[in-house]
């Protein structure tokens, strides 16, 4: 690990996929990491494993005062606001605590940053993870920055908000960037998404211990990259030298069956299709058919680009669950 840089972040959402990539990525370069999370219980093992790099917080950020105290109390150089009610599908049955943690939180997130000077002497920066279910409803494809911002689900609407809230305070002088994240997969990801649904099913399949995948909409297209990437992105963007909004995306979309398909052969199984059941129960009231960001700005503008694809995005997270079963 390299020393301390003297740099340190506040990083809600620590306990989650992208908090622990991005807590392991900038304690490495040296940063101090206050992490905040809900839960008191033990830390999982790739957070213990950083050490003093990390201060661990808790707190319910349901209630916004407490998001805001922190940002005082810690003066950080860096926020980012990952912290979230991050499933598409559960935003339709909790819309209240969506909207307290994706739009409300990031409000008071916002306001509180506002005149924080960081350890560096400078400006607090803020990047909050906005969306790309915030261009849900606008009808082109692929998005970009330029795209409208149209939502379609309670989500999306929350992150909308947030999103607007970034660009609000840019304009009164915050140092404020939306990372407009398309979807980004690990076995870090919970199954309450699709593709770790996809990915411990067909494990359990090819293990005997499972007999069917159970989906709703198969068609619906998304384009799913790696979260150690998209996290790193995030990083190049709240760095950058002008506080922006920028798609982090593949530029490519696949479908759920596409992703099916990829993670039956990885598991060595031909012949799927009989395996696969659909229920009404997974369908959405509202589901966008086709999300593809375009990636050109984080490309010319941060430098960035993916390094996973898809096929092996899809097979690091089979391989996890095979071994997980084996283990
Ligand atoms: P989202 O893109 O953030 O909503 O992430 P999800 O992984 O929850 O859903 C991705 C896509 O998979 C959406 O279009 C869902 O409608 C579709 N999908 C199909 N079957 C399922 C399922 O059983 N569970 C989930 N979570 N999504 C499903």
């Amino acid at each position: 690990m390299s020393e301390l840089t003297g740099r340190t972040a506040l990083v809600t959402g620590v306990s989650g996929q992208d908090g622990g990539y991005l807590a392991e990525l900038l304690t490495a370069e040296g940063t101090l990491v206050h992490g905040v999370r809900r839960g008191t219980g033990p830390l999982p093992p790739h957070l213990a494993a950083l050490g003093d790099r990390l201060v661990v917080h808790t707190a319910d950020l349901l209630d916004p005062s407490a998001a805001a105290a922190l940002v005082r109390e810690v003066a950080p150089d860096e926020v980012y606001n990952l912290a979230a009610e991050s499933s598409v599908a559960r935003s339709w049955s909790q819309p209240v605590e969506t909207a307290l943690l994706d739009a409300v939180l990031p409000a008071a997130i916002l306001h509180a940053a506002a005149g924080v000077t960081g350890t560096s002497g400078q400006p607090v920066r803020v990047l909050q993870a906005s969306s790309a279910e915030v261009y849900a409803g606008a009808g082109v494809t692929p998005q970009s920055e330029a795209t409208p911002v149209v939502p379609v689900t309670p989500y999306g609407a929350a992150k909308a908000h947030a999103h607007h809230l970034v660009q609000l305070h840019r304009a009164g002088g915050v140092f404020a960037v939306n990372a407009v994240l398309y979807p980004h997969e690990s076995p870090r990801r919970p199954p309450a998404f699709v593709t770790r649904k996809i990915t411990s099913t067909v494990a359990a399949i090819a293990r005997g211990r499972a007999d069917e995948l159970v989906l709703g909409n198969t068609a619906a297209r998304r384009d799913w990259g790696w979260a150690p990437d998209s996290v790193r992105a995030m990083v190049l963007a709240l760095r950058h030298s002008e506080p922006l909004d920028v798609v982090v995306a593949t530029g490519t979309s696949h479908s759920v069956e596409d992703f099916v398909a990829a993670a039956f052969a990885r598991a060595g199984i031909g012949e799927w299709r009989h395996l696969v059941r659909s229920d009404p129960a997974f369908w959405r009231p509202k589901d966008a058919a086709d999300l593809v960001g375009d990636p050109t700005l984080a490309r010319t503008a941060l430098g960035w680009s993916t390094t996973v694809a898809f096929a092996d995005v899809v097979g690091s997270m089979v391989d996890a669950d095979l071994a997980l079963l084996d283990a």
